[in-house]
């Protein structure tokens, strides 16, 4: 455990292990069945129930090769098997990935220096952390390194922590790099940084932190100040990053729909205005499908809602695979939905929207026959109408291709 970075009590008696559990607040609990007094299922039971412990995950370690956790007559998060030391190891950090937030992994380090004998003083203090290093020599193929990791949005895995030093022999300078990270408006932007400086010298100092440093050791380095300094950064980044996650999954359940996996009317009504005005600015085209299924409330009626969720789920599923990447695809209501389509003219419009009720026809979700009635309409470089009148223009093609008795495309320009 200590190898993992993690700090431990240890005792071989359930009588022990009691005392410990009493007093302390563990973020897991690890029992092997064999204890001196007692089976260990008799400390996993203490635990169980026990106010602090209650929900404390336990790892069981047993020597039976068939035992499953269903087994216990008390509650394992896992069970582990002794079958060599790497194979427990293994399967022990296995488990704590699991349970422990990832704010406790460890970390991947970005580490700029010129100098082969600090570096190596400094590369030997890394590998006590288990995090992994990658070493550059130079400020300039740190950055190459930079611009070559892989982001997603807000948040990047490539790495946690760049530590660097301020002047190199030749090249780019720390606080050059340094501003280079901070310039990305994606997630390198926030990668924390540690700086190295050769001298201490208050003025330096200030302007590296209003250059984006986070932190700053200065020479000659006390290894224990560096790694509790490069703990804590970690840390940070981890929680950091966690923000970001969970907001983009906010977000998404935000603007979805549950059922479809389509945009919902909110987000439609949100990104709407937006996409035509940029289409206005730029003079492209768009268009609008208006997509409404046909005598749907039958549907319900001779075979149960469910079965009429369970259309309007494939249908969805059938619509968001329909469409570009940029195009917005939303359930407006029940069993109605609105798609634009970028840079899509009125005649590309139409045939895309006879290829979608051909498409809906031959789905049978269900193994039910549906068709739509679907209302086409475009804006034209150079038009001037707003979302509203192409809704409209939408919705009036709908209405008439009902008229005309259903499964069908009618067209309808804007006013
Ligand atoms: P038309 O061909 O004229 O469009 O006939 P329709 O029956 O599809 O039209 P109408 O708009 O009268 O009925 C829509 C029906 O869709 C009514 C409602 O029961 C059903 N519906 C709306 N939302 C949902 C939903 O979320 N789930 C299910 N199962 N049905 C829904
Ligand atoms: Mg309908
Ligand atoms: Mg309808």
């Amino acid at each position: 455990f200590a190898e993992q970075g993690f700090d431990s009590d240890t005792g071989d008696s359930v009588e022990a292990a009691r005392l410990y559990a009493d007093t302390e607040q563990y973020d897991i609990i690890c029992v092997n069945q064999q204890l001196k007094d007692e089976p260990g299922e008799a400390f996993v039971g203490y635990c169980n129930t026990h106010e602090r412990q209650k929900d404390t995950p336990i790892l069981f370690l047993t020597e039976d090769a068939d035992l499953v956790a269903a087994d216990l007559n008390v509650r394992v998060d896992g069970v582990i098997h002794e079958l060599n030391e790497s194979q427990i190891e293994d399967q022990v950090v296995h488990f704590i990935e699991l349970h422990l937030d990832p704010v406790f992994y460890e970390g991947r380090i970005l580490f700029v220096e010129d100098d082969d004998e600090v570096a190596a003083d400094i590369l030997g203090q890394l590998k006590k952390t288990g995090d992994r290093v990658s070493y550059f020599k130079s400020a300039d193929e740190a950055s190459a390194e930079i611009d070559a990791v892989t982001v997603y949005g807000s948040h990047t895995d490539a790495y946690d922590l760049v530590i660097t030093k301020i002047f190199f022999k030749t090249g780019m300078r720390g606080d050059e790099l340094v501003a280079r990270i901070r310039s990305y408006e994606d997630g390198r932007g926030f990668i924390p940084i540690l700086a190295i400086p050769d001298q201490n010298n208050d003025q330096r100092r200030i302007a590296l932190y209003r250059a984006g440093v986070n932190d700053f050791l200065p020479k000659p380095i006390l290894p224990e100040e560096l790694l509790v300094r490069i703990g804590n950064l970690i840390t940070n980044k981890r929680l950091l990053d966690k923000v970001h996650d969970i907001r983009r999954e906010l977000f998404a359940l935000a603007t979805t729909d549950k059922l479809t996996g389509c945009q919902n009317r909110h987000s439609l009504m949100d990104y709407s205005s937006k996409f035509v005005s940029q289409a206005r600015r730029h003079e492209y085209p768009i268009s609008l499908l208006v997509i409404d299924l046909d005598h749907f409330k039958a549907v319900n009626d001779n075979h149960g809602h469910a079965v009429g969720d369970k259309v309007l789920e494939l249908t969805g599923e059938l619509l968001n695979k329909s469409f570009r990447d940029g195009d917005l695809v939303a359930r407006y209501g029940g069993e109605e939905f609105v798609v634009l389509m970028n840079y899509c003219d009125g005649e590309n419009a139409r045939v895309k929207a006879e290829k979608l009720r051909v498409d809906i026809e031959k789905l049978k979700p269900n193994d039910l026959d549906i068709t739509t009635s679907i209302g086409v309409t475009a804006l034209e470089p150079g038009a001037t109408g707003d979302f509203e009148a192409m809704f409209h223009a939408g919705d009036q093609g709908v209405y008439k291709a009902k008229e005309n008795g259903r499964n069908q495309v009618v067209f309808v320009a804007v006013d």
